[in-house]
Parts: structure tokens; sequence; C-alpha cells
């Protein structure tokens, strides 16, 4: 079974196979992402127009949508042109006219003969103070009205596209729906209160209350359950074939990891020990290790990758740890240097920056075995560099990474266990969705010690003050970092900004007590910014969000942010976690340009309301919906049709387990519901999904 099931083959057809559709309409659809009647199928209605019959139009408070049941009275044609055909008819109570413009008078006459009796439904207003009906949508006889739905569904539309066709269009999608196995079990169903496949696929087409339509309708929950469901069996699928691929088991004796816990100043924490342990256990299992390290800022997670690194090396092999950015691996190489050479463990940085006989020396000694611990960017990963016995590589802080790419770097297949850590707390529905193929390890507790940040927020117009007082606790010996305000339109104005407040500051504080860091400054002299501040020769750094991920000074107390309201939730969390990091209490001033609008206003108070990053990460995706925070583009995050994270979220776990058991059970979709899982894994479109099963 190999090809898409037959059963599926009407849903698949072209659009322009349903009645009325033609080439023109069918390229329409197209603007709508609408190719097949499937696609039409998963169009849910945005709203209802309540036919319901009532037996007059009295009391109704209009404009609204009436139906009601009329006898014909009289025909009233234009006398003068331009004004419109009257037909007056009266319901149980009262006595109204439809109004028809350029009418036909031959096609009225026909369709409301005076006397009879007609169900009536369209538009009611008020004209004048009388009431009237224009153009009625629907004009039926008595034993023909039963065809009205009671609750008639109405979509989203596009120019060119009319409700009537699009209505004309779903009648005949959901005709071609077919009887198939389901794959949610009845037991589940009957606990949800949710129904079979079939009933909810027509039926949010044919809703029977005005709430049918609503996202957290039963059928809509169902399918929006089934999109996950087909979501998550795809990571499932992935994570046990890439754990079913011979893994090597790396098992740590511990000595190395004892010398560096006796040089540290402190101890772990809970949460420290807890992932070190489930990070040691996968690394000792003859799986490969698919983890996620996720934790707040400040957490301590590159300790906790330091000590995996260590594994590696205790089991006599080696360990790479790739960074998103220049900076930040040469940052990592001075934080861990002490620490490896307290375990007396050979470390070396690699970047796109080593050249010639440096760079050849480096590889040598990498194939050797000589370098045990590798850190660098995306360098590490070239063709070639080569270990002589890579067990474990940590990936920093990228939850950018997508899926799909992280599917490929595990189908490439050398046996390497991989942890990736994360920047900043992901929620956890949308860390399901992005590692549902992962294992995890949550830090939610942070080195004791640390005072809260003080945050408060000043209005830029007093931005004199700001520097006042920051002149005054620099002279203490502070230091700070002046955060640019985002601004949109280019990279080029981003930089004036910063390099512009850079001037005013130096005026202010010396030319030689500040710094500047942003993205288009050479690397070398963003390195050198960023070591002669964290040496404590500068006082001042002006940066843009260059500064945003992982740098740690812990000297650092104060923190500006310009333009706060330009910046999101979780990225003002990012930002005020670069301080707070040493002893001594840590400021954030949000400098803010007035008036603020609501949402930013929110964001701000969020901010100043807690320091917790994994309730700030719920409420930034509460307020910007998945897609913003984690930017869908390079997130890789998957754009799911039925679903939507505020609403469904929460059934995200669920279809997590489901999913995982399922394929633990039955890896090669070979029993009854496995094989109805194929089917939606189809009519879902998941291709990688289908690609591995059907190799597999
Ligand atoms: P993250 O990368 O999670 O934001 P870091 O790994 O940069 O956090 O750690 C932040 C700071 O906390 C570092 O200066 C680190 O030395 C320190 N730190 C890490 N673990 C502990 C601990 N258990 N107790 C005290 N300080 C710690
Ligand atoms: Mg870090």
């Amino acid at each position: 079974m190999n090809g898409r099931p037959e059963v599926l083959f009407p849903l698949f057809a072209s659009i322009d196979s349903l009645p009325g559709i033609g080439p023109k309409l069918a390229r329409t659809f197209g603007q709508m992402d609408i190719s097949t009647p499937r696609d039409l199928l998963f169009t849910f209605p945005n709203a209802v127009v309540d036919r319901r019959i009532r037996p007059t139009v009295k009391g109704v408070t209009l404009p609204a949508t009436v139906t009601t049941e009329v006898t014909v009275l009289r025909h009233l044609p234009s006398r003068v042109k331009g004004r419109p055909y009257r037909v007056s008819v009266s319901d149980s109570e009262t006595e109204f006219p439809l109004v028809f413009f350029h009418a036909k008078p031959d096609w009225l006459q026909e369709r409301l003969p005076e006397g009879a009796r007609r169900v009536i439904s369209g538009r009611t207003e008020l004209f004048d103070g009388t009431v009237q009906m224009v153009h009625p949508d629907h004009i039926l006889a008595p034993g023909e009205a039963r065809r009205l739905p009671e609750f008639e569904p109405a979509y989203p539309l596009t120019q060119g596209l009319s409700q009537k066709v699009m209505a004309k269009a779903m009648v005949a999608a959901v005709e071609r729906v077919p009887k198939l196995v389901d794959w949610l079990e009845p037991g589940f169903l009957e606990s949800m209160g949710w129904p079979g496949w079939h009933a909810a696929v027509t039926g949010v087409h044919a809703p029977d209350s005005a709430q049918g339509i609503l996202s957290d309708a039963p059928a809509r929950q169902r399918l929006a359950y089934d999109e996950f469901l087909a979501h998550q069996v795809t990571l499932a699928l992935a994570r046990s074939r890439q754990r079913r691929r011979k893994g090597r088991s790396s098992t740590a004796t511990g000595r190395l990891q004892a010398k560096v816990l006796e040089a540290l100043s402190y101890s772990l924490t809970g949460a420290q020990e807890r992932a070190m342990h489930e990070i040691s256990e996968d690394m000792a299992a003859s799986e490969r290790m698919n983890r996620l390290l996720q934790g707040d800022v400040g957490s301590g997670k590159t300790l906790v990758a330091f000590m995996s690194l260590l594994v590696a090396v205790e089991a006599g092999g080696q360990g790479v740890l790739m960074a998103p950015t220049e900076v930040l691996a040469r940052q990592h190489l001075e934080t861990l240097r002490p620490l490896a050479e307290a375990a007396h463990v050979v470390l070396e940085v690699l970047t796109g920056r080593d050249t010639g006989k440096e760079r050849a020396a480096k590889l040598n000694a990498l194939r050797d075995g000589e370098i045990q611990i590798l850190l660098g960017t995306h360098a590490v990963f070239q063709k070639d560099v080569e270990f002589r016995e890579l067990r474990v590589a940590v990936i920093d802080e990228q939850h950018r990474f997508g899926v799909a790419q992280r599917m490929e770097l595990g189908l490439k297949g050398d046996a390497v266990d991989v942890l990736v850590m994360t920047a900043t707390p992901i929620p956890r529905s949308l860390s399901l969705t992005q590692f549902g193929d992962m294992d995890m390890s949550v830090l939610d507790e942070k080195p004791p010690g640390r005072t809260p940040v003080a945050t408060a927020t000043v209005p830029d117009d007093r931005i004199g003050q700001v520097v006042t007082r920051l002149k005054a606790a620099v002279a203490e010996g502070r230091q700070a970092y002046w955060v640019c305000p985002l601004v949109e339109e280019s990279d080029a104005r981003l930089q004036a900004a910063a390099e512009d407040r850079c001037l005013e500051l130096r005026a202010v504080f010396g030319e030689r007590s500040v710094g500047l860091v942003h993205g288009q400054l050479p690397p070398g002299d963003r390195d050198a910014a960023m070591a002669a501040f964290a040496a404590g020769d500068t006082q001042v750094l002006v940066a843009t969000t260059v500064i945003e991920v992982g740098v740690d000074v812990p000297n650092a107390s104060i923190m500006v942010i310009e333009g706060a309201e330009s910046f999101g939730l979780s990225q003002l969390h990012q930002l005020r976690g670069r301080v707070g990091r040493g002893a001594g209490q840590a400021t954030c001033l949000l400098l803010y340009r007035s008036p603020l609008s609501a949402s930013a206003r929110r964001r701000i108070e969020i901010l100043r309301a807690t320091q917790d990053g994994f309730r700030i990460a719920e409420e930034d995706l509460a307020m910007r919906g998945a897609g913003d925070v984690l930017g869908t583009a390079q997130s890789g995050l998957p754009r799911f049709r039925t679903a939507d994270m505020e609403c469904h979220g929460a059934l995200l776990p669920a279809a997590n387990r489901d999913a995982r058991n399922l394929v633990a059970s039955d890896p090669e979709l070979r029993t009854r519901r496995g094989a109805a899982v194929r089917t939606l894994l189809w009519l879902l479109e998941q291709d990688k999904a289908i690609a591995m099963i059907s190799v597999g």
C-alpha cells in the first residue's frame, strides 16, 4: 500500500471537477490556498446565518436576516425610473414590502403570484421608518421550505468569489466525503463527546446552531485533534526511526564531572542535577539521544551542556557544542576553559574565522582526538571537519531550527547523541509541535541568591534624567547595556540609531567608556567590543538585539531598553535576562514613546509583574499567536489548517501520547488502527511521514 488510498481520490481531484467551477474560479480558489475538494472541506464557515422560520418580522431588532411565511398581497411595479419594484406581503402579524431593484416583472410574477403562500428569507431593515426586505435570498413554496437549513454556514471569501458559488461547491465537496475506518477509537470519541470523522467533517458544514461553527464545537475539536495527531505521528515516526538506528552507549565514569564540580564556587540546582541525570541515562543507552534542554535565561543551561560533553570524553570520545554566533562561541570558550582546565580536558574553538595553517592544525588535532571538546559556530559542521570519535553534539540556542531540518540531520545518520538547547522557555503546547520528536529536560529552577531585576518604565522624554542616573551608577563601578529600538525599515537605520546613541553617550561618559556592537560591524570589532565590556574596560555597551541571546557579563547590572514598545514580550525578557546574573540589585529601565498602544502596555505590565520565563512565554503566545512567538518562517512551525493553537492547544499532549503509543506498538502502521492512521496521513498530506513508513 504505497500510493494514496483510492477512497481518497475524489477528494484529491482538481477543484474544477466540482460543479460550477471552471478554470477562472479555480484560480480564484487557488488564491485562498484551495486547489482540491479536500482543501475546500477543510475551509470552515466563519459565520452562520440564522434562517429559522419565525411567525413575523414584528418585534425583531433590525437590521437582521429574517425568515418567515407570508401571503403575497399585490405587486407594485415602479412608476418612476430608478425606483424599485415592490411586492406587498403579510405575515401572521404585519404587512410589509419586498423590494427589488432592476426587477424582471415576469420572473417576479412567476415566483410570487398574488394570493400564494411563500417562505421568504433575507436581509430585513427599516427604511424611512417602515420595515422592508430587499432582494430576499430565498423565496420558497411552503413545501420546499424544508430545504432551507436553519443555520446556514457562511465562508471566508475573496475577490471574485461569492457566497453562493462557495456554498454550491461546498455542497458538492461534502457529497464526496468517503466513509473511512475511523483512526480515533470509539471509546475515546465517546469520552470526549466527539463525533466520528464522517459526521465531524460533514457536520462542520451543516451547523445545527450558531455555536456549531465555533472553534470549540465538538466537531471542530475532533478535526483539530486529527491534525495534531497526524503531525505528532510524523514526529513520533521520526523519533522511532532515529532511535532504531544504532546509537552508541557512552557511559559516564563521573571522574571528570567530579573535578569540575569541585572547581565550581557553587553547587548545582536540583533542576540541573535532574537534567544531567536524564542526559547521562540517554547517553548510556544504546539508542541515540535526541533531547531538548529547555530553561529560562540564567537557569544554567551552559553548565549542563558542558557536563554532557564531559560524558562523551569520559567514555573515551569527543563532544561538540555549536553556538549560533561567533560572540557566543567565544563566550562559551571563556566560561568553559577554566572548567576544562580543572578537569584536564582539551577544549578548542573553531569558527568561520579560522583559516589557513591554524585551521589545518585544529582539524588535525580533532582528527587525532587531541581536542576533546570543540566549541564553535556552524563551521563545526563543515565537510572537512572530522572527529576521531564524536559522541555528542550540543546545539545551543537553536529553537529556530525547524522540525524538518532536524529530521534531515537525524537522517544523515552517524550514531551521535544530540542535545538541543533553547534560548527561552517555550510554552508547552508549542514545544510539542516543535519538538514532539524529542525527549525533554526542563530547567525550571534558577540558581539561588538571585535578586529579581527591578523593572521600571520611563517615557522617553525623560531620557536626560536616565543618562544622569546612569552616570552616577557607572561612577559606583556598575556596568550597563543600552539597547537601541527595533527599527523595522532596515538594518542600516538600526545601525545608524545605535551609532548616534553611542556618540551621544560618549560625549557624556567619555570616548573610552562606551562600546558599540551591532550586526553590521565586522566580527572582529564586535568581539573586541564585547570583550572590552566583559573585562570592565568599557562601562556602557550600546547594542542592538545582537546581545539578546546568551551573552553573560555578571558585573553588568543595568539594562536600558530604548523603544521598549517595539519589542516582543519574550524578547524583552531575554534582554532583561542579560542582567541580574551576579550578586546585587539589577535594574531594567524600559524607555517608551507615549502614547503606548494597549498591547504594548500589556507587554510591559506582564514584564514588570513576573520574571518567570515560562509564564511570560505563555502570555506571549496568548497575545501574539504561535507563528509570531517562534517566527514561523525560520521556525519550521507547522501551519495548522484546522487547529488553532489558542483554542485547541490543550489537546496536544493527548495527541502526543496517542501518537507515541501507536508508533511504539505499531511502528509500521500495519494494524487496523495503524492503517486508518495511514489514511489520515494521506488525507492531511503528511508527506514526510508517508515517506518514512514506505521506506521503513
Ligand atoms: P542560561 O544559558 O541558561 O541563560 P547560563 O548557563 O549562562 O544560563 O548561566 C547563567 C549564570 O549562572 C552563569 O554565570 C553561570 O555561571 C551561573 N550558574 C549556573 N549554574 C549555577 C548554579 N547552580 N548556581 C549558581 N550559579 C550558577
Ligand atoms: Mg546561555
